[in-house]
């Protein structure tokens, strides 16, 4: 059956949905092929992980890459060809394929809805929505767990030199200190020799320190216990991932549909998605219902379903810009913003008046799902495109200012 990308920044919880929506797949198949023995669909999920590609492939910095042997992004190049080939393999009217990878380039995500369409399969993508300063988090702590790890293993060797004695107990009890490691914990004075944890210590004191004072601005993050991914290294192969970045565009084909999903949804949001996702791109249901009574609009596009994601789109935008701002104008400043959304010389502006207190991406995520709430039904603009886009950032906006008046 379909093909579902998940895309994000780099570290954003991809793979985070991406197993929930397996798991929520997983049962509604079970469920809908309760009465006959064989499943309806069978599900695959393909990943990174699960092709063993390394993190490394993204590192486009040709003074990380042994130049004799490939040009700069030759192992990103092969890495997609892996995972295009896995896709195609198995993509059929009767499978169901999750993509969990940055899916970042415009034209690869289009040569994938290409595929889709080849085999004549429904196509929808999922983006993660998560601050950068708290994906950059999920990479610090990855890549503070995993340099402790190594600084445990080498020591457990050096300690091994000068006892000598239980040679047969080092591989078990690495695999216990990387466990205490992967919390992202300082050293446990127990697992170690008194000197060499004084000294692991001190080193870590010193890392928290530099991270802390020189670091570019990151969210501290805890990693799940069961986060043993390795961590994208160095750091400026992380940072160039996320300006190389391709924010989908739910308006061409090939992002669309689009549902997003942000590390704050709860899971009765998420499963909701999860619905929309069943019902829109699975089953294909309910576009055909908004087609109905669009009729006379003389589009190839489906408008009422376009209209849906404009409406998600803006208003995530928005609220994006609003948190990036903040950080600037602080609490009481005022928010300006495009009304087209492009940065256009001479476009008008919105203005945000924000509240006396700092507001938090929940909030506004629930702001935002209140007024997307509101206006499902449309704003008798849907069919002018463009029009419809900055009418709503501006009605949004003002529903803003009208919440957060009466906040102050
Ligand atoms: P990605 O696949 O984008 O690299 P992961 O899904 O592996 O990201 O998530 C990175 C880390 O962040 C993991 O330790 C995970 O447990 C945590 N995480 C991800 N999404 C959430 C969320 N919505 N709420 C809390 N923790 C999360
Ligand atoms: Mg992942």
């Amino acid at each position: 059956m379909p093909l579902i990308l998940i895309t994000g920044l780099p570290t954003s919880g991809k793979s985070t949905r991406a197993a929930q929506l397996y798991d929520y797949l997983t049962e509604r198949i079970a469920a809908e092929s309760s009465s006959s023995s064989t499943p309806k669909f069978r599900l695959h999920l393909i990943s990174d992980q699960s092709l063993s590609i390394s993190r490394s492939v993204y590192d486009l910095d040709p003074a990380h890459t042994p130049a004799h042997v490939r040009s700069a992004n030759a192992s990103e190049k092969d890495a997609r060809a892996a995972l295009y080939g896995a896709v195609k393999r198995v993509l059929s009217p009767r499978d169901i394929v999750i993509l969990d990878t940055l899916n970042y380039i415009k034209g690869w995500r289009y040569q994938l809805y290409c595929e889709a369409k080849n085999v004549q399969t429904p196509f929808g993508l999922v983006q993660i929505g998560c601050p950068v300063a708290r994906a950059r988090g999920v990479n610090e702590a990855r890549i503070r767990r995993s340099e402790q790890q190594e600084q445990q293993e080498e020591e457990q060797k050096a300690g091994n030199g000068t006892t000598k004695d239980e040679p047969t107990t080092i591989s078990t009890s690495t695999t216990t200190t990387t466990t205490a490691a992967a919390a992202g914990a300082a050293p446990k004075s127990g697992d170690l020799h008194p000197e060499t944890y004084q000294q692991s210590h001190q080193n870590w004191q010193q890392k928290q320190f530099e991270e802390e004072s020189t670091g570019p601005d990151f969210e501290d993050v805890t990693l799940s216990p069961t986060d043993f991914q390795e961590p994208y290294t160095p750091r400026s192969n992380w940072e160039n991932l996320v300006f190389r970045y391709e924010e989908p565009n739910p308006m061409s084909r090939w992002d669309s549909p689009l549902f997003i999903i942000t590390w704050d949804d709860t899971p009765t949001d998420t499963k909701a998605t999860f619905d929309q996702i069943w019902d829109e791109v699975i089953v294909n249901k309910p576009q055909k219902l908004i087609r109905a009574n669009k009729s006379t609009v003389q589009r190839d596009k489906d408008p009422g379903g376009d209209y849906l994601y404009v409406l998600e789109k803006e208003t995530q935008d928005i609220v994006k810009r609003i948190l990036e701002q903040q950080a600037e104008v602080g609490e009481g400043g005022t928010v300006r913003l495009s009304r087209s959304g492009t940065k256009e010389e001479g476009e008008e502006m919105l203005e945000v008046e924000l509240p006396g207190k700092k507001v938090g991406l929940p909030q506004l995520q629930r702001y935002r799902r209140a007024f997307v709430a509101l206006n499902r039904g449309g704003i008798g603009l849907e069919a002018v495109g463009t029009l419809a886009a900055g009418r709503l950032r501006e009605s949004f906006v003002g529903y803003l200012n009208d919440a957060f008046e009466k906040e102050m």
